[in-house]
């Protein structure tokens, strides 16, 4: 009883515009093709260390689970290696999926609290998008203030290190007319919201 109680508390949660929103993106078209044969996960050199494999990101995405699948950790780690991409017997673009999901998570404001990878990606992206350029030491300590600020304390020495040998420059990059840049953001690349809580009590957790 409980897991059919489950089941239907589930089956409200799905999105069912979610699936047809991710094969309209480059890649997705042949989402529905997946005949959860595993390939994937077994050749994922991450899949390990993933929330959900890949196969089951398919599957969650396939069915509707727009919550579970933005806010997952799977999509932040995925490598970019296409290793499941060349794998799949019905050439699915996992790979281009996983690029898409990402997106998705970053403009809905979806991905997991203080996780590395989102925040890295989320500020490149801004910075890009007001200097047309990044600056890398202003990037690093952005991700580290908003994931864990005492790693930036910790690793102080290596900084130093880096910019005395001029691998790490605190000059400010910008191109001379961003603005050149922001009909194509506009166009092509999502809004980015701040990030909503997983769950409404999420937040109150930390
Ligand atoms: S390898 Fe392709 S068909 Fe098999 S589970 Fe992964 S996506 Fe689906
Ligand atoms: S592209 Fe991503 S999901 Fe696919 S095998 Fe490589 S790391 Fe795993």
């Amino acid at each position: 009883m409980k897991a059919l109680e489950q089941t239907i508390k589930y089956d409200a949660d799905r999105d069912r515009e979610f699936p047809r929103q991710i094969m309209s993106r480059p890649g997705g078209e042949k989402l529905f093709g997946c005949v959860q044969c595993g390939t994937c996960s077994g050749i994922c050199p991450v899949a390990a260390y993933m929330d959900y494999t890949p196969r089951q990101i398919m599957a969650l995405t396939r069915a509707g689970f727009k919550r579970e699948v933005l806010s997952s950790r799977t999509i932040w780690l995925c490598a970019s290696c296409y290793a499941c991409t060349v794998e799949c017997p019905k050439q699915i673009k996992i790979t281009e999926i996983m690029y898409a999901l990402k997106r998705l998570a970053l403009r809905e404001g979806v991905y997991p609290k203080r996780f590395p990878v989102a925040v890295l990606a989320r500020e490149f992206f801004k910075m890009v998008r007001f200097n047309g350029r990044i600056t890398e030491s202003e990037l690093v300590v952005r991700l580290f203030l908003q994931t864990n600020w005492l790693a930036l304390l910790k690793t102080w020495r290596l900084g130093i290190n880096l910019i005395r040998t001029g691998r790490f420059s605190l000059k400010g990059e910008h191109m001379k007319n961003p603005d050149a840049l922001r009909p194509i953001f506009a166009e092509g690349e999502p809004k980015l919201r701040p990030r909503q809580p997983r769950h409404p009590w999420e937040d109150m957790e930390s």
